[in-house]
């Protein structure tokens, strides 16, 4: 991101922000409720149009409207705090659908690579179930298998436990720290502290439209640069947080 500017009417969201991720970071992205962070997540996705500056993966431009654009999405795997489930359709049929109908890929080959990813985020025989019948952890898995077999360079997760019961939420969180140990490029927001410390190679922290703190989790959350990091994290419980 170069420069990127993101405004609602008047309101400036994102102000000259610049910003690169490189292959394999994991990244994530905390600040105050309303700073922006969803809309960055959008922006890099060309969900949202952006006012100024630009947004590249690697050399191509992304640009809100821009024929190229399906063909750039599908290289950027994006998973939302509500899942975005196909209702009527089965855990393996939402997972097949893009593969299969966007990317042209062989039926019985994305079905096989569906159901490795399935057995290995603890959903082993699910494939035919419907969203209803899985808990909301199970379906964040399935989203995120979803985007895995789209075989993205660049994973968007814009609070994916934030939704979920508390005795779901490791579960998933596992899952995003296996992605994260495997080398996976993944651009996270999340609450979750603890977590980020452990996942993230780098941490960004958000407030008032600019990137206020970008560093290594460890200084983040022992020496924040910032007054306003030091309240944002102030007001978390970060009881055994430096058994992580
Ligand atoms: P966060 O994800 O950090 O909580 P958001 O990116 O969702 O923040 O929102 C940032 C700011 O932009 C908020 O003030 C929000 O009200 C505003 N905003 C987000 N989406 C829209 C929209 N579609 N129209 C107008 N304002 C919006
Ligand atoms: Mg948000």
């Amino acid at each position: 991101m170069d420069h990127v500017t993101k405004r609602f009417g008047n309101h400036t969201v994102l102000d000259d922000i610049s910003l690169t991720v490189h292959r394999g970071e994991v990244i994530v992205v905390i600040g105050p409720s309303g700073c922006g962070k969803s809309t960055l997540l959008r922006c890099i996705n060309a969900l949202e149009k952006i006012q100024g500056g630009e947004i590249k993966l690697g050399n191509e431009k992304i640009e809100y409207g821009s024929k190229r654009l399906p063909s750039l999405r599908q290289k950027i795997g994006m998973v939302f705090q509500n899942y975005e489930l196909f209702p009527h359709l089965t855990v393996l049929g939402n997972i097949q659908l893009a593969p299969v109908k966007v990317q042209k890929r062989n039926l019985a080959e994305v079905q096989a690579e569906a159901i490795g990813w399935l057995d290995r985020v603890g959903l082993e025989g699910r494939e035919n179930s419907y969203p209803r019948e899985l808990s909301g952890g199970q379906k964040q898995r399935v989203a995120i298998v979803r985007a895995l077999c789209m075989h993205p360079e660049i994973l968007l997760f814009d609070e994916v436990t934030a939704a979920l019961d508390p005795e779901m939420v490791r579960e998933v969180l596992d899952v995003m720290l296996a992605l994260a140990a495997q080398g996976r490029t993944m651009l996270i927001v999340t609450h979750e502290m603890r977590f980020a410390r452990a996942a993230a190679d780098r941490i960004l922290f958000l407030d008032g439209g600019k990137i206020m703190e970008d560093s290594d989790p460890e200084t983040f959350f022992t020496h924040p640069q910032t007054e306003r990091a030091r309240r944002f994290l102030s007001t978390f419980q970060f009881d055994n947080i430096k058994k992580l």
